[in-house]
């Protein structure tokens, strides 16, 4: 075999990253795995970057035609939110979606604010909300709930509005292959439009990339009088040399696909190219806070979801999409209330700690006085939450080591309307071993330089 040629290191692109966002790292980047790769292959280079992708040719990866509306009596009358949404994450691939095989439909049980600012501060949305995944869900202190977001019903109708099309059209979708010749389009693989923008294509909230530009450029057409000058800022902002326009006006301002049409009124984009250009909607991750219920209520797990808000540098109030989403969401409104969700497995191997201070692992027991420290900030007390709940729970069935302890710091602004879990960590500190000293709860409430320390016992 060939031996292994190292062409160059990894780089690492950050988004917000004045100067270009991940550009400035990427283009770099490909420079160098180019002259790498010159220099490997003996092929001479002239130093210069790659020439800007100008194909007009350059055909869709996307087929999309519209079909006739399911018969009446059919699917598209008796619409079924979560089969048609299962049958739309299909027909992009479901492998966009890690773990999509375990995809489940879970329904809000609960949705309750825990936070609220004080007065003369910014506003802050922390919830807490309870999602039951039914029975065959299992987690472990640790583990996170990936969540598909939906996109605002009205946001879905002004993209496809934008582009000519309506949300109850059916589309079938294909690969645009060689380009060769196509067949007839098999209305049985028929998707809801409106249902495709809404659960798998991000037309309302993610930037899209330079190529959205560059496409774009190509489509501008109507006889509109600003075509030119359009066409001239598209073609700049999908070059190399519109970089740093392109990162001030669409990532930082996070500009969505629905914003830059809106922007852009000559663009006329076919249904193929406009589904292609949207990026995937991407699953959130949230650390469940529950421990799982081994003999009541299963499958409902909470989330302790911070609600993302804040401006942009042009002052525009951006909403963050999922946890907007899940805010907005009511228990028992029906098929509203469903959220596409699976279990991930965390990268905090907390069962592993757990056995530790059970004595039940494998032969990593802590000492004899184990004591757990776990800090977690804000939301980011939820795992440890989980632990704590799963721990208490056995502790009160007698499975705990009688020396195990554990020491939990957390952060907030204030003690009042900002201090996440309260009654939970009272709760603990007044019945839990776990929570005697060396263990506790401490709290350091960074508006009012102080703290408090909850133990048992003390
Ligand atoms: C393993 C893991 C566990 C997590 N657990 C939790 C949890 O328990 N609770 C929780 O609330 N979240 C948790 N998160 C974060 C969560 O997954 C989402 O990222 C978060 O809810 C925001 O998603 P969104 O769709 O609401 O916002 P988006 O629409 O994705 O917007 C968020 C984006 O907006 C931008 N942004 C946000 N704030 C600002 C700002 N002030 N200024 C400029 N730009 C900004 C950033 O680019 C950010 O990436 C976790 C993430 C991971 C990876």
């Amino acid at each position: 075999a060939e031996p292994m040629v190292p062409l160059l290191p990894l780089s690492l692109g950050d988004e917000r990253a004045p100067k270009g966002g991940h550009f400035a790292a990427l283009d770099r980047w490909v420079d160098a795995l180019l002259a790498s790769m010159a220099r490997v292959t003996g092929a001479e280079g002239d130093g210069r970057p790659p020439p800007e992708a100008e194909d007009e040719a350059e055909r869709c990866p996307l087929r999309a035609s519209v079909v006739p509306a399911p018969a009446p009596g059919s699917r598209a009358v008796a619409f079924d939110l979560e089969a048609e949404a299962r049958r739309c994450f299909e027909a992009l691939g479901g492998a966009a979606w890690r773990s999509s095989s375990s995809l489940t439909f879970g329904t809000l049980a609960s949705n309750e604010p825990m936070a609220a600012a004080r007065e003369g501060e910014e506003p802050r949305d922390v919830r807490r909300v309870e999602i039951d995944l039914g029975e065959g869900a299992a987690w472990s202190p640790g583990d996170a709930l990936a969540v598909v977001p939906s996109q605002r019903q009205d946001r879905v109708d002004a993209f496809l509005d934008r582009i000519g099309r309506h949300s109850d059209e059916w589309v079938v979708l294909g690969d645009g292959g060689d380009g060769g010749e196509v067949g007839q389009p098999d209305p049985s693989r028929a998707v809801h439009l409106g249902t495709l923008i809404r659960y798998c294509l991000d037309a309302t909230s993610a930037p899209p990339r330079s190529y959205f530009f560059q496409v774009a450029s190509r489509f501008v057409g109507g006889g509109g009088e600003n075509e030119d000058l359009e066409r001239e800022k598209l073609r700049e902002l999908g070059q190399r040399a519109g970089r740093d326009d392109l990162w001030e006006y669409c990532t930082r301002e996070r500009r969505s696909v629905l914003e830059c049409l809106q922007d852009f009124p000559s663009v006329q984009l076919p249904l193929e190219w406009a589904l292609a250009l949207c990026p995937r909607l991407q699953p959130r991750q949230f650390s469940i806070s529950s421990a799982q219920d081994d003999r009541g209520d299963r499958g409902a797990c909470e989330l302790t979801v911070a609600v993302v808000n804040y401006k942009t540098p042009w002052k525009r109030e951006i909403e963050g999409l999922c946890s907007t989403h899940l805010r907005d969401l009511e228990a028992g409104s029906g098929e509203a209330d469903k959220v596409p969700a699976w279990v991930e497995r965390g990268s905090l191997r907390l069962g592993i700690l757990s056995g530790a201070l059970l004595g039940t692992g494998d032969g990593r027991r802590i000492g004899q006085e184990s004591c757990a420290v776990l800090v977690g900030p804000g939301t980011g007390i939820a795992p440890f939450k989980a632990l704590a709940d799963h721990l208490t729970r056995l502790e009160s069935r007698g499975q705990i080591a009688r020396d195990a302890r554990i020491l939990v710091f957390f952060g907030c602004r204030a003690e009042e309307g900002d201090f996440l879990h309260q009654e939970f960590w009272e709760k603990c500190a007044e019945e839990s071993d776990l929570f005697r000293r060396p263990g506790g709860f401490v709290a350091a409430f960074s508006r009012q330089n102080r703290g408090l320390r909850l133990a048992r016992g003390s």
